[in-house]
């Protein structure tokens, strides 16, 4: 990996940043940001990317890319992105509930860590030709006629900048649509969190090449090995659970066991990450010259590992928006952005969802999984319509005279 992609740096001071009115400020440089940043750039607007990470930073991510991400990134020129960063190849899915076992073959699909990933698309979009301001935080400031202001924050300064359109991809935690009218995040039911670390040691039963995950009735462990060796284990718990058995660790430490997969020694003096509750949506993924994407429109949780395929398909699909808001905003545009989203993305995540409550019923996945065990193959379908490209999004319209 070239230092380039390790260590995105500021192309910009906070200063210059604020002289500019931009056509697009691009808040969040994770994938559906930094993705996004690059198609606009490479169209020619002048686009500011910030996030108040410093980069390379690691991310609650189990760190797989299905075979939609892979082919957004081809779709876009970046076909050979992974294989540059290292990325392994992934040829199979082992899932474990009550000591039962299944391995289904995987038709595509690599491990990639998030610092690599992350800081390889800033760079990306840095090449196309966007300003970069990492360790600053955005805040979004008043209407103009034709511009929305933004304040950066970074360290002790501050100073206000404009832009004709602020894409929100500020993530599951972020907070930038707080206080926009209409934009309130609503909270599935009984939600569960995401809790993530990073293993230098794990036994060898967990080798690469293969997605292990324990699924137990109070949540489920993702674990696999990165490009370096290391093991990436991410989880999808429920909160009172966590706090009941002791911690993080201790949670999953239980999973494990009650799965029937090799507990693994140390996870206490792990560092532990983790994120707010999982599934959610925006009420309205838009609001006044914003529109928001990845993480930050909605999120299912993370058991079918669609989060970078949809961040980045996100950032494919907002373009036309982004194009025709730089050039004229019309006020139907939000609600537009919120249809292409919905067909974007609604029959996958309602099906996910519908997989997520599934697993939560002890003997349907019991079940299931003995099935499966049986015959891999029944996965197949299933397997083969996640790893699907989405469908092109680049060239819809906005169709805003619908929406009126
Ligand atoms: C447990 C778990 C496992 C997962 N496993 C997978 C998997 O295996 N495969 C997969 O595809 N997906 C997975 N996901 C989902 C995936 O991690 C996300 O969907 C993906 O990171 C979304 O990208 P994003 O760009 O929308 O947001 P993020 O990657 O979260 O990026 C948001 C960025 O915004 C920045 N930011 C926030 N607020 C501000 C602000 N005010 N100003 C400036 N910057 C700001 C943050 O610092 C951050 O860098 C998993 C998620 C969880 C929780």
């Amino acid at each position: 990996m070239s230092a380039a992609e390790s260590l995105p740096a500021p192309t910009i001071s906070l200063n210059e940043a604020a002289d500019c009115v931009w056509d697009a400020l691009v808040v969040g440089a994770g994938p559906a940001g930094a993705f996004a940043a690059r198609e606009l750039a490479r169209d020619g607007l002048r686009v500011l990317l910030v996030d108040k990470a410093r980069f390379p930073r690691s991310k609650v991510c189990g760190c797989c890319l299905n075979g939609a991400a892979l082919a957004t990134l081809a779709d876009r020129g970046l076909a050979l992105l992974p294989a540059r960063l290292g990325a392994r190849r992934l040829e199979s899915f082992h899932v474990a509930t009550a000591g039962h076992h299944a391995t289904v073959p995987l038709p595509a699909g690599v491990a990639l860590s998030r610092e690599r990933l992350d800081a390889a698309l800033i760079g990306e979009a840095i090449r196309a030709g966007c300003e970069f301001l990492p360790q600053t935080q955005a805040a979004l400031g008043q209407d103009t006629q034709a511009s929305r202001n933004v304040t950066l924050r970074c360290h002790s300064h501050s100073a206000t900048t404009a832009a004709r359109v602020v894409l929100a991809a500020d993530g599951l935690a972020g907070g930038l649509l707080k206080h926009e009218p209409g934009c309130e995040t609503r909270i599935a039911r009984r939600p569960r969190i995401g809790l993530a670390t990073i293993l230098d040691q794990a036994p060898p039963a967990y080798h690469a090449g293969t997605i292990f995950m324990a699924c137990a009735r109070r949540g489920y462990v993702g674990l696999v090995r990165l490009e370096d060796g290391r093991l990436d284990l991410a989880a999808a718990l429920e909160p009172f659970f966590v706090r009941r058995v002791g911690g993080p660790w201790s949670a999953v430490d239980a999973v494990l066991r009650e799965a029937g997969l090799s507990p693994i020694e140390g996870l206490d003096r792990q560092v532990w990450r983790g994120t707010p509750t999982l599934t959610r949506h925006r009420a309205l993924p838009a609001a006044q010259r914003v529109f928001a994407l990845g993480d930050a429109a909605g999120y299912v949780e993370p058991f079918t590992g669609e989060g970078i395929a949809w961040a980045l398909s996100s950032a494919v699909a907002v373009k036309p928006f982004v194009v025709q808001a730089v050039d004229r905003w019309h006020a139907a545009l939000p609600r537009a952005w919120a249809r292409r989203l919905a067909t974007l993305a609604g029959r996958r995540r309602r099906l996910c969802r519908m997989l997520t409550l599934l697993l939560r019923v002890g003997p349907v996945t019991g079940l299931a999984i003995r099935a499966l065990g049986r015959a891999p193959g029944l996965a197949g379908p299933w397997v083969r319509w996640l790893n699907r490209p989405w469908q092109d999004s680049g060239s819809m319209s906005p169709c805003v005279e619908r929406a009126g």
